[in-house]
């Protein structure tokens, strides 16, 4: 459905008006005889009448040409070629120096070069740069810093080893300078350091710009053991006094965590320049030192530097990652009178920043005002959205979603595809999420993590040891997420000797440590499949100090499997780890309520009513079309509940003829089986379900999410209603997915 909004896919710099003027071979070296086949479709002048240009930079040559024949002039049009619009002019301008015969030379040629290069026709300067016999240093400088720039490096890096094999030619400062930049721009922060030891060992000095470079790949690859070095280095040679040494020395200490550093390195600064400001700046702000942050703006405007929209975006970011949800957004939204417009950075942190923070409503909200700006959506921007619609399981959002990141030409963005993965898995529609990871064309290590949630998640251990081991055929290794997916999807299925197996091979193939993630996983799995002893030996021999994770599932396995000595234990670590997570307290009540022993879950009451938590809280919610109705425990009621009440009752009895026994040991209250029942039909999960049934339309499945893990009662009450009404039913309750398809579960339970 979405495949018929394939367009828009922008349009490019304009290289494709041209693509007839190398049809005709231009060799620089043949210029007399080739000149004469080369026709215009009108004369340069008038071309550029006819179409003019974006700048004045562009269109001022043609009009000049005439003029202007030399040599000398002819170059430094090739010059001004730059920016948008300039390839068209530089080709013009190509054009006529064939035409007039002008011989070729060194100037001329690497004039040409630099000019494609820095409109990024990369085959165009390539061809000038081969049409030459002995291109000098200058010449190799241009074509290797085009394609490092370009993004590119491993072709700057081939010609690199080119010139100085096989021709002989010296690399100079500027060369290794634009290989360090282009690797810097591309990642490739290892070879950085690698091209740095090798300027040293060839003699050369390396000067500011190079410690500029390395210092921005240290900062991206946030090694700061060796951003020191460097830095230690930079004053050693007298390098710290240049302003983008400071800036950059500045930015890596901030970017590596070293805020002290960084302070140190600014007020030391003579003269410091918007960068240094907006970098220490946000450095703070990213730290949740807001006070610093805004009292380094106040001095900066008082040293009469006016804040930019970077110096802004900072705090905004900073205010959104660390969840100050009312201060970013005013600060936004004051923007305008402060003479800036938020730009789609400005959004998008705080789009990335509140979905971090589960914040997932006010993210969405965010992209529709941002659009409402008129600010354009990127790839980041759209990941962050679908991370937020899977946060809230909103399908239909999601869609909505995938639509604009098609008609955007942003599908194809390996983040963006990640996300949809999540997002379709997570709102339960994993076929569609499967049917996008295929169309992946270069799958990360993110993407495969993602399917393999996916796969966990609707409790479909087959499909997910497949898929891990097709990740590992494609060549991939996996990650500690890895293994915690491929855990995970196997604790419904009871495979516990393939479990074993993926823990062992973790530890033994891959080197890797589990972490009390994985650890859990395994209790989990032990304990559903009934091997309790084993489990408990498991924890004890843990190298670690067991997490509540851990204790958490071996709780939740003895109340299964009903071993009230294991629980007790379980359940006295885990009050001591999270005094205040009401799950364990209900989780032992209800054990001890299974069990008649009142007294016990008195006691856990009043355990709970004293550190003031509630009993059963939470809430479930549906979308019907484009509203979201949610069930909660407390405040106010759904305005249908009568309705969805007398449905739901209706629906019990007609359940209780074909063998549906209310699970009433749910309710862990010294009170008599007709209360409980009573209270049973009043969980939310219950409610969103039934409400489904008579509000959607169609057939399609009913999508309930719910904030807590659902009740023993409510998941059998989903069985028999998937039954019953041969509608299938998927209850997201946390992380995981309940499928219920004809009167069973995909979690086996
Ligand atoms: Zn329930
Ligand atoms: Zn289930």
């Amino acid at each position: 459905m979405f495949s018929s909004v394939t367009s828009g896919t922008g349009s490019h710099n304009g290289s494709h008006c041209y693509p007839n003027l190398w049809a005709f071979k231009i060799s620089i070296n043949q210029t007399s005889s080739l000149a004469a086949s080369l026709t215009f479709s009108s004369p340069p002048p008038a071309a550029a009448a006819e179409a003019p240009m974006d700048g004045a930079t562009a269109a001022a040559p043609f009009l000049l040409i005439p003029l202007l024949p030399d040599e000398s002039a002819a170059i430094k049009l090739l010059q001004s070629c730059g920016g948008r619009g300039g390839l068209r002019g530089g080709q013009q301008i190509h054009g006529y120096i064939v035409r007039s015969g002008i011989p070729p030379n060194f100037v001329m040629n690497n004039s040409l070069i630099s000019m494609y290069s820095r409109n990024r026709s990369m085959d165009l300067a390539r061809r000038a740069f081969d049409s030459m016999e002995n291109p000098n240093v200058v010449s190799w400088n241009s074509i290797i810093s085009g394609y490092a720039l370009n993004g590119d490096p491993d072709e700057a890096w081939k010609l690199f080893e080119q010139m100085t094999t096989m021709h002989d030619v010296k690399p100079d400062l500027i060369t290794w300078n634009s290989l360090i930049s282009g690797n810097v721009r591309h990642g490739c922060n290892a070879k950085v350091l690698e091209l740095f030891k090798g300027i040293q060992s060839s003699g050369l000095k390396p000067n500011s710009v190079t410690i500029t470079g390395i210092l921005q790949a240290i900062a991206e690859s946030r090694t700061l053991e060796l951003g020191r070095q460097i830095h230690g280095y930079a004053i050693r040679h007298g390098h710290d006094s240049s302003a983008y040494v400071g800036t950059s020395t500045i930015d890596m200490y901030v970017k590596c965590g070293d805020l002290g550093m960084a302070r140190r390195v600014f007020d030391c600064m003579p003269h410091r320049n918007l960068f240094a400001w907006n970098s220490l700046i946000s450095g703070y702000a990213f730290q949740g030192l807001f006070d610093e942050a805004l009292l380094l703006l106040n001095q900066m405007q008082q040293e009469g530097i006016r804040p930019d929209l970077t110096t802004w975006n900072g705090l905004i970011s900073g205010y959104s990652m660390k969840g100050f949800k009312k201060q970013a957004l005013i600060l936004i939204r004051r923007l305008k009178t402060l003479g800036e417009k938020p730009n789609v950075i400005s959004w998008t942190s705080v789009i990335s920043g509140f979905c971090q923070n589960g914040f997932f409503a006010d993210s969405l909200g965010c992209f529709v005002e941002m659009q409402k700006e008129g600010v354009q959506p990127n790839s980041a921007t759209m990941a962050s959205s679908l991370r937020a619609a899977a946060g809230l399981a909103l399908l239909t959002r999601g869609r909505d979603l995938h639509g604009g990141a098609i008609r955007r030409g942003l599908d194809g963005d390996i983040f963006v595809a990640t996300a949809l993965v999540d997002m379709y898995s997570k709102c339960g529609n994993l076929s569609k999420a499967f049917q996008v990871f295929e169309r992946i064309k270069n799958k990360s290590l993110s993407s495969w993590n993602a399917m393999l949630r996916g796969f966990a998640a609707h409790g479909m251990a087959k499909e997910a040891i497949s898929c891990f081991e097709e990740m590992r055929s494609s060549g991939f290794n996996p990650d500690a997420i890895t293994f915690t997916a491929l855990l995970c999807g196997l604790k419904h299925s009871a495979m516990v000797s393939e479990g074993w197996r993926f823990f062992d091979m973790m530890k033994v193939d891959y080197a890797m440590i589990p972490s009390p993630e994985h650890y859990a996983c395994m209790v989990d799995l032990l304990g559903r499949a009934g091997y309790l002893d084993e489990a408990w030996d498991f924890i004890e021999n843990m190298p670690q100090e067991p997490d509540a994770g851990v204790w958490g599932a071996l709780l939740g396995a003895c109340r299964s499997h009903k071993n009230l000595e294991l629980a007790e234990a379980a359940a006295e670590q885990l009050f001591k780890l999270e005094p205040h997570n009401p799950a364990n307290y209900l989780l032992m009540a209800s054990i001890y309520g299974s069990r008649s022993q009142w007294e016990r879950v008195e006691t856990l009451k009043v355990a709970m009513s004293a550190l003031g938590l509630k009993s059963r809280g939470g809430w479930s919610w549906i979308q019907i079309r484009k509203t979201l109705h949610s069930f909660s425990a407390e405040g106010n009621p759904h305005p249908d509940l009568g309705e969805v009440r007398f449905e739901l009752l209706q629906m019990v009895a007609e359940m209780k003829r074909i063998g549906y026994r209310p699970d009433t040991a749910c309710i862990a209250l010294d009170v008599d089986e007709a209360t409980k029942e009573m209270m049973l039909m009043g969980h939310t999960e219950k409610l969103a379900i039934t409400y489904g049934l008579i509000r959607s339309e169609g057939n399609g499945p009913i999508r309930v999410i719910r904030s807590a893990s659902v009740c023993g009662d409510c998941h059998t009450m989903a069985k028999y209603v998937s039954k019953i009404r041969q509608r299938e039913i998927l209850l997201r309750d946390g992380p995981r997915f309940h499928r219920f398809v004809n009167g069973r579960c995909s979690c086996n339970e």
